[in-house]
């Protein structure tokens, strides 16, 4: 409206360039910029002969409106990932297509996906979901967090390339081309469908703007900064405040003049007070996801080793834990901490020796994303809300690699005359995987790993965790992980480098 456009139907429905209405969806084409001259000159031929300006105005999509001086909008209007991405072409587009995919096919599909995605681990920060298949669960917030679940493939990695939070020519190029591959994927999708059985009930017009729109995320990216910059997320929850205050308490008529002068304490109330529920709100899932703010470690309970062995009897990880230990910490610690082996004074550990179990541990890391310090919650929990919880990890394997594992136990070991350390007994997932898997997940762009056997369990000093790892249990293959990339900037990029490192 602010750009003078006749509408998304217009026929250059764009803000930002005078792509046609036809052409939206071919993301592989660069229209004509928009200018603010554009909008005068066309204007100024139309106040002084309305029929000769008309046409001008029309072939532009513009509305026979006098620009608000000193303004351009054009130049304004930015990349919005709220409403272009997660509410827009994932959650009003292709989740939708999902739906309708689904409930066409016979139903025991959609209770699969339901029951996969009822078993779908809990993460820091990502929402869970019952029920997608109705709509009105799929809230606006959770939008995001629901694309994180479903591979929708090349909409999820645009939507981890675009919200990064710092970025480099490198990650530049990569937003342009997926979208181009985005782009070549939507034309084979639509003749799939028109080629298809589902022909009326899916979408085969998708010439609408919000496809055009993030055709330029780069620019706006290289000119305004990253997206968080321009996002509408941060606003969202005050448009019922705003809204409530409208309604409940003005006439109608000169809403700005009547909310400054008569309700300006209510609305900043109201507002203050949806800032704090929003407040409180994070600050509740900090506190249940790591207890203590001012400590790395949250201690659980003291154990003898014959106490643990007990307890994990039925555990094949467990299997001569004390034996394991003692090895690990005669000859593994002292390469770990650089001494000379030879002068290391070996150690042994009755069953009685007692090691302080940890439930929770903050892993502190310098994110990939933008070289800051970010913060994982690890858990190694029994009763984690009332279910046990064993989170996976990354660690470092060897000075230049890294691996995934599964954490089994995590606890400070007073060496007699060594120092206290702290030590993780894990599952590497570092197993081989049959190279019949490659071409089905490579093309769903998945990466998956396979736990060794149970008794390859290992220790390792909680100081070689790189960060914590979000894995889903292949439902058909049960020694079998699919790593979930798209959770943070950080492990999206650690995909990225594992896969090149991997060929
Ligand atoms: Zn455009």
């Amino acid at each position: 409206m602010i750009c003078l456009l006749r509408g998304t139907k217009g026929k250059c429905p764009c803000p930002v360039c005078l792509a046609p209405l036809k052409k939206l969806s071919d993301l592989s084409k660069t229209f004509e910029a928009r200018t603010t001259a554009q909008v005068k000159d066309a204007y100024v031929v139309y106040l002084r002969k309305k029929s000769d300006g008309e046409p001008i105005l029309n072939a532009l999509g513009l509305r026979p409106v006098e620009k608000i001086p000193h303004s351009e909008p054009e130049a304004a209007a930015s990349f919005n990932p709220l409403h272009y991405l997660h509410h827009g072409i994932w959650g009003y587009h292709l989740l939708e297509e999902i739906k309708i995919i689904l409930n066409k096919l016979p139903c025991m599909y959609a209770a699969e996906l339901e029951s996969q995605l009822d078993k779908f681990p809990s993460w820091r920060n990502l929402a869970r979901f019952n029920g997608i298949l109705h709509p009105s669960q799929a809230v606006d917030e959770l939008m995001g967090s629901l694309a994180n679940i479903i591979c929708s493939l090349n909409y999820l990695e645009l939507d981890s390339l675009i919200v990064l939070d710092a970025h480099t020519e490198r990650t530049l190029g990569m937003i342009e081309a997926e979208l181009l591959t985005f782009g070549n994927e939507l034309k084979e999708y639509i003749v799939h469908v028109r080629d298809g059985n589902l022909l009326e009930h899916l979408k085969t017009e998708w010439n609408f703007p919000k496809i055009h729109l993030w055709k330029h995320v780069v620019q706006d990216i290289r000119t305004k900064g990253v997206v968080r910059n321009y996002s509408t997320r941060p606003n969202e929850k005050m448009h019922g405040a705003l809204k409530d205050t409208y309604q409940d308490h003005s006439n109608g008529k000169d809403v700005a003049v009547q909310i400054l002068r008569i309700d300006n304490h209510c609305l900043a109330m109201k507002l203050i007070k949806d800032r704090i529920d929003a407040e409180t709100e994070h600050a509740t899932a900090e506190s249940s996801a790591g207890n203590d703010e001012d400590s790395n470690i949250d201690d659980k309970a003291i154990d003898t080793i014959r106490e643990i062995m007990g307890d994990h009897a039925t555990r094949l990880e467990f299997h001569s834990f004390g034996g394991k230990l003692t090895n690990f910490i005669n000859q593994c610690l002292p390469v770990y901490l650089d001494r000379d082996p030879y002068l290391w004074v070996n150690v042994s550990f009755p069953e009685i020796f007692q090691l302080k179990e940890h439930a929770c541990l903050k892993v502190h890391y310098k994110s990939k994303m933008d070289w800051r310090e970010a913060t994982d919650y690890v858990h190694c929990n029994p009763a984690f809300h009332g279910k046990p919880h064993y989170d996976a990890i990354i660690f470092q394997i060897s000075l230049d690699e890294v691996a995934f594992a599964r954490l089994e136990i995590m606890f400070l070991c007073d060496i007699p005359g060594f120092g206290k350390y702290d030590f993780a007994l894990i599952c590497p997932l570092t197993a081989a995987i049959s190279t019949n898997w490659n071409s089905f997940d490579e093309a769903l762009r998945l990466t998956r790993i396979k736990a060794c056997p149970h008794t390859a369990s290992m220790f390792i000093p909680i100081w070689s965790l790189v960060r914590g790892a979000l894995l889903y249990l292949d439902p058909k293959h049960k020694d079998k992980f699919l790593v979930v990339e798209h959770i943070d900037g950080d492990m999206f990029l650690h995909m990225k480098e594992w896969s090149v490192n991997r060929g």
